[in-house]
């Protein structure tokens, strides 16, 4: 009898290599392992909406329950997997159970870097990763009245501008002389710094904090290295994520920043699959990259579903995200990095303009604030490679989308 395929992480990678076996046909029995003890489900809201709006968790799952009985994937909860046993085709929980397989996709994600400074595990110190994190998150930050948040990235200024928006004093601190300093320009650092500014968020740029202070009974503020005190009753730390690559490095998978895939999501052990947040692969420009996207999650997920299947697809897709921070929707399409200069088209103090990235002449990305027309487009214009000349680029009256013919 065949042992099928075994899932290691039930999210939405591991979800979505579930479905897309089935989708694609496979007979075979799946078994989706997650140590969780919610169905698959969404983070993004978890920074966002789910703050301020309804509790209920159903809202968060990728699928109602009878999804998983209807589709044939046997979805065993609260189980972490701590062995692979490659020669045995199994994996093996902390509880000790054993799973049988003959194929394996590790999709387990990343996990929330802790921070590394005194007082940094204190109660109401807090990472935001998973629905418990967000439930005490939320019950925390709606007694708070001094809310500090460490990292100027997405999930940081997202969280603060919960804060702000519940009325709460919120402060963020970053380490660098701009926000979202690894994925963004200048222009559009500048934009998120005045824009939170605008809403009640207080900004520091280049904090230097010393430790976190408080007892037993919580956080009571951060000191800086200059020797001030800022309040705080909740500290969100949002400090970037670490690839959850221990069962790979168990068995010898070759990892460097995440499980190393290539462009069917295969492992270094090529019967491994790998997709999501955990696995880093040759973006299109042939870069290592690990992505932290829902886009990057399912699409990547498809491939791995399809080399399971011994089918050739690539992965390919032009990469996607979002972040909404208060009132402000920003959307990202394509890979910035390595960018050479950029044009700015429309006036960011308007809280409607986009940012188009190029290398020399090529466009590689392009970010839209409250431009979800731009956004579209230029996703279509990036996988079809059509050039985008910088006057054009920079003028308003040509829509975007007319250059796609
Ligand atoms: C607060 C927050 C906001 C976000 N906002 C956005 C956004 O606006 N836009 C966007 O595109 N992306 C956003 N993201 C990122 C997005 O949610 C992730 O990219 C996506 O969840 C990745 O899916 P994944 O399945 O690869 O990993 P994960 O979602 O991390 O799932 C991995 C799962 O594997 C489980 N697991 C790990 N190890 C084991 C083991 N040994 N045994 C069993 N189970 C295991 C974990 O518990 C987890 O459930 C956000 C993430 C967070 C946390």
């Amino acid at each position: 009898m065949s042992n099928g395929t075994v899932i290691v992480g039930a999210c939405q990678a591991g979800f979505q290599i579930a479905a897309s076996l089935r989708e694609k046909g496979y007979g075979e029995r799946i078994l989706l392992i997650g140590e969780e003890s919610y169905a698959p489900y969404q983070r993004p809201p978890l920074s966002k909406a789910y703050m301020t709006g309804d509790p209920s968790i159903e809202k968060l799952l990728l699928r109602a329950p009878g999804f998983y009985e209807m589709n044939k994937i046997e979805f065993v909860s609260g189980e972490r997997i701590t062995e692979v046993d490659l020669r045995g085709g199994r994996v093996v929980s902390a509880g000790g159970t054993a799973f049988s397989f003959d194929h394996l996709a590790l999709a387990t994600g990343c996990a929330a870097r802790k921070l590394p400074l005194p007082g940094g595990d204190l109660p109401g110190v807090m990472t935001l990763r998973d629905i418990p994190d967000a439930l005490e998150m939320r019950e925390r930050l709606h007694a708070a009245e001094n809310v500090v948040v460490i990292g100027g990235g997405f999930i940081g200024l997202e969280s603060a501008a919960v804060a702000a928006k519940l009325g709460k004093k919120a402060v963020v601190l970053e380490a660098m002389d701009r926000l979202l300093a690894r994925v963004v320009a200048p222009p559009m650092s500048d934009f998120y710094a005045a824009a939170h500014a605008r809403r009640g968020v207080t900004v520091v740029l280049n904090a230097r904090i010393e430790r976190i202070e408080g007892d037993a009974n919580g956080v009571r503020g951060v000191r800086m290295q200059d020797g001030s005190l800022l309040p705080a009753d909740l500290v969100v730390v949002g400090i970037g994520g670490v690839a959850r690559t221990e069962l790979a490095q168990q068995v010898g998978i070759e990892c460097s920043n995440g499980i190393l895939v290539d462009d069917r999501a295969r492992t270094s052990i090529a019967e491994v699959v790998a997709a999501g947040d955990v696995a880093t692969h040759r973006d299109l420009y042939g870069r290592a990259t690990r992505l932290e996207s829902v886009q990057n999650a399912i699409d990547q997920a498809k491939t791995a579903a399809a080399s399971i299947l011994g089918l050739e697809e690539h992965y390919t897709a032009v990469p996607w995200f979002w972040s909404d921070q208060a009132d402000l929707k920003l959307q990202i399409t394509g890979l910035s990095t390595g960018y050479d200069n950029f044009v700015v088209r429309g006036v960011p103090d308007s809280e409607s303009f986009s940012l188009l990235y190029y290398a020399g002449d090529r466009l590689i990305a392009v970010d839209s604030v409250g431009k979800p027309a731009d956004h579209l487009a230029a996703r279509r214009i990036l996988a079809a490679g059509v050039a985008v000349p910088k006057d054009v680029a920079a003028d308003l009256a040509v829509p975007l989308k007319s250059l796609l013919g």
